[in-house]
């Protein structure tokens, strides 16, 4: 996996010159040796904010499902008061059950 970071980030020095493109990946891996975890940390929150905006599981990938409950919330000026909601699941690993 080390290398294939490596060369992603050569795939992406573009239109730079030899000295350039030293020059830019020796800043990424003085970034990376100072701040290596923030990175990691970032990528993993950027990683969890995608899949649910495109409706996938965090840990697997696989499409999200919504099932939708009604649940009794007591009584309201005499008559049973309901509150409706929804939960969002894996069918696939589970993730988001209770
Ligand atoms: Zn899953």
């Amino acid at each position: 996996m080390k290398h294939e970071i490596i060369d992603a980030l050569e795939s992406s020095l573009g239109d730079m010159n030899g000295k350039e493109q030293l020059s830019y990946l020796k800043d990424i891996a003085e970034y990376l040796n100072n701040n290596g975890q923030d990175v990691a940390q970032k990528l993993a929150e950027r990683i969890s904010r995608d899949c649910i905006l495109q409706s996938r599981c965090p840990d697997c990938f696989s499409k999200l499902e919504i099932t939708t409950f009604i649940n009794c919330a007591g009584e309201y000026f005499g008559s049973p008061a309901y509150e409706r909601g929804n939960e969002v699941f894996c069918p696939m690993c589970g993730w988001g059950d209770k």
